[in-house]
């Protein structure tokens, strides 16, 4: 028997082995079942070389627990190993000062593992004790036993074994009992080697007879060994690619979808992508795209390795050429997974332009369902807006679908202000801004729906790249200000009879209530009698600041709303001619004593008119300042007037509840008084 020491520098690796690799234990049966693969694999190209003459048999690789003797087995049928190669593979461990890597790049660890050839060793994470034992396929080679209790110390001895390839047996440490355990066992072989393209028994099938269950004397397979992904396109049919997704992802609705990828220049890839229906956050979270290296899982964290917006379909991912093994970091700057990631990129786009073109219909009933998929990869990836935006669709408030140069076509000539400002008129709410987009409609515009998660950000990416162009929520102000022609319509109020009907109107809304400024608008007189808006700058400022970030100061300022009174609505006349029945006659007193005080005061204006501020004698200043209090006192006592007249007047609040009830801003109470005066009206 042959005695030695394993062949590292340090005294003892296997503690640090140990400690350093506690978070990800379970790796250790992934990396001895991928070494059982690579030995059966290297056996089938032995004879396919001819260099190997023997029957291949049952090549399958077995996991067997025994709770009793608290022994883990995995072995196969493989190459196997003589004394020479145990002595060559096992024991020099492949670099030499393992210890002081582990301790540089310690919450790396985990990566490292397969990387630097430690993959066998990490079997000692679980046990106390590992034995190896091989015959190799080479003729006549004798068997070998080789036995390492976690110290340096190991010893290696000829044995007698009948069976062709390799047993690992780890027997389990204390700290480690878990993986005796059947359905841990279980659930790491599912995770890590359900593709595996040697078949892999855990375990026997069962038969239910007389009652009972009992084992038969057959594998239970617990891997499908040839996976869709390895399969030829041509071969497969949708109903295939529908059947491996439900494989995947059991819970999932039915995917929109798939791009089967198949590359092998200038690197390796293979993988299925899958576009989900994206309804909520929560499905993003649940179903992962899952990389693989040759059919043995790796991971499903792929942020970082794709770009953010794909790590929103689902499928997997195989790649030979991914240096799976090393750390994240190192992965993000490996110039084959960034190439990998834009080969991704492009031909997700090249998929989706594909379909788009052949079936439109098919792509337009899908759209909302692929909406947040492709915008947010417009709004995060340069090299992705430039093809979507070929494919990219708006909505209308029709459920019309065009493309961005379809919309422009159809706006072009309607939408543009008098400074050739193509403005995009969109809602997020077509229900609660209903009257709004009526209105816009009359005029024979078109409406937008952005009613989308990310279609805040959407907008001003837009924006940024269409020429000349502006977006508008539909109730940010009146339509004929939000696209602005050069027409002015005429008035039926003067200015002065306009100015006395905002108090009339304001007196409704009460500082407490928040921001609102009447203001009178000479609209046609089809349009609304009053109107609420919102300013779009304040709205998005504020929009973009509930959902975080540098603009979150905007969210502390009150709204601010524009109560627009129209000036040429008949119902708006006829408020203004019951004031002046009612209210003139007391208005006039108070003009007439306004009068001589702003002619007053507009005389000394004008005489200082040219004079700085410092140049102004003090008497005249003081002298205006006494004026303004004066006219002040008189007006506030004239409005005081006109908020009573406007408080008295059923219309008036009525106009004012119909605006407020068009933005879903009418509740409880006051909904309730508005319901009963509706009544009372009738
Ligand atoms: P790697 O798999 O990256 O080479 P490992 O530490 O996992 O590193 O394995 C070291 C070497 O030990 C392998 O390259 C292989 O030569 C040998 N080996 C491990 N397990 C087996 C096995 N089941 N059958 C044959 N050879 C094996
Ligand atoms: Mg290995």
């Amino acid at each position: 028997m042959q005695k030695g020491k394993i062949g590292v520098t340090t005294e003892n690796i296997f503690p640090v082995i140990k400690k350093f690799l506690y978070s990800d234990h379970e790796i250790f049966l992934r990396e001895l079942v991928s070494n059982a693969v690579d030995a059966t694999q290297k056996l089938k190209t032995l004879a396919n070389m001819g260099d190997f003459k023997g029957e291949l048999g049952d090549l399958t690789i077995r996991i067997k627990l025994d709770t009793k003797k608290k022994t883990l087995t995995v072995s196969d049928q493989g190459v196997g190993m003589t004394t020479e190669e145990v002595d060559k593979y096992i024991n020099q461990i492949a670099f030499s000062s393992a210890e002081d890597f582990l301790e540089k790049y310690k919450n790396q660890a985990n990566n490292l593992i397969g990387h630097f050839g430690l993959g066998f060793y990490s079997a000692f994470m679980v046990s106390e004790k590992v034995e190896v034992i091989s015959r190799s396929a080479q003729e006549g080679a004798k068997a070998v036993k080789w036995v390492c209790d976690g110290s340096p110390d190991y010893t290696l001895e000829e044995i007698d074994k009948v069976e062709r390839g390799t047993d690992i047996i780890l027997h389990i440490d204390k700290d480690s009992e878990e993986f005796l355990e059947e359905n841990r066992i279980n659930d790491i072989l599912h995770k890590y080697c359900k593709f595996l393209p040697v078949p892999i028994g855990f375990g026997k099938k069962t038969e239910w007879k007389d009652g009972k269950s009992v084992e038969l004397d057959e594998d239970k397979i617990i891997n499908n060994t040839s996976p869709l992904w390895t399969k030829k396109p041509a071969d497969l049919k949708d109903e295939d690619y529908k059947a491996f997704y439900k494989e995947l992802y059991p819970m999932a609705e039915e995917p929109l979808f798939n791009i089967h990828l198949n590359v092998d220049y200038p690197f390796n890839l293979t993988g299925i992508l899958y576009f989900p229906r994206i309804k909520s956050n929560l499905d993003i979270q649940k179903n992962k795209i899952q990389l693989y290296s040759n059919q043995v899982f790796v991971t499903d964290s792929v942020e970082g390795i794709v770009p953010e917006f794909l790590t929103l379909l689902h499928g997997v991912l195989d790649s030979p050429d991914i240096p799976l093994n090393v750390s994240r970091s190192y992965l993000q700057s490996d110039s084959n997974v960034k190439k990998i990631s834009t080969h991704i990129t492009k031909k997700v786009a090249d998929r989706l332009q594909e379909i788009f073109k052949n079936d439109r219909e098919q792509f337009e009933k899908k759209w909302d369902d692929l909406k947040l998929f492709i915008v947010y990869g417009m709004i995060s990836e340069e090299k992705f807006y430039e093809p979507a935006s070929k494919f990219a669709l708006f909505k209308n408030t029709e459920n019309k679908y065009f493309t961005f140069e379809e919309y422009e076509k159809l706006i072009k000539e309607t939408q543009k202000d008098k400074n050739k400002t193509l403005v995009y008129l969109y809602t997020t709410d077509a229900e609660g801004q209903f009257s709004f987009i009526e209105s816009a409609r009359n005029k024979g515009y078109d409406v937008l729906v952005m009613d989308g998660h990310l279609d805040l950000h959407y907008i001003n990416q837009l924006e940024s790249k269409f020429k000349d162009s502006h977006f508008v929520r539909v109730d940010s102000d009146v339509i004929d200000k939000l696209i602005q022609k050069d027409e002015s319509r005429e008035s039926k109020l003067t200015m002065e009879q306009q100015n006395e009907l905002k108090p009339v109107f304001q007196g409704h809304f009460p500082d407490a209530k928040g921001n609102y400024s009447v203001i009178l608008e000479s609209l046609a007189e089809t349009d609304q009698p009053v109107l609420i808006t919102q300013m779009e700058f304040m709205r998005r400022m504020k929009d973009m600041s509930a959902l975080g970030g540098p603009m979150s100061f905007y969210g502390e300022l009150p709204n601010q709303y524009n109560v627009v009174v129209n000036a040429n609505h008949p119902l708006v006349s006829r408020i203004h001619e019951d004031k002046e029945k009612k209210c003139r006659k007391e208005l006039d007193k108070f003009n007439e004593k306004l009068k001589p005080l702003q002619d007053t005061k507009a005389e000394l204006e004008k005489a200082n008119k040219d004079k700085k501020e410092e140049e102004i004698a003090q008497a005249d200043k003081d002298r205006i300042a006494e004026l303004d209090k004066k006219i002040k006192e008189f007006q506030d006592k004239r409005n005081e007037v006109l908020d009573k007249f406007g408080k008295e007047n059923k219309i008036v609040r009525q106009l004012v509840d119909i605006a407020l009830l068009s933005n879903n801003m009418l509740k409880g109470e006051e909904l309730n008084k508005f319901v009963k005066r509706s009544i009372e009206l009738l």
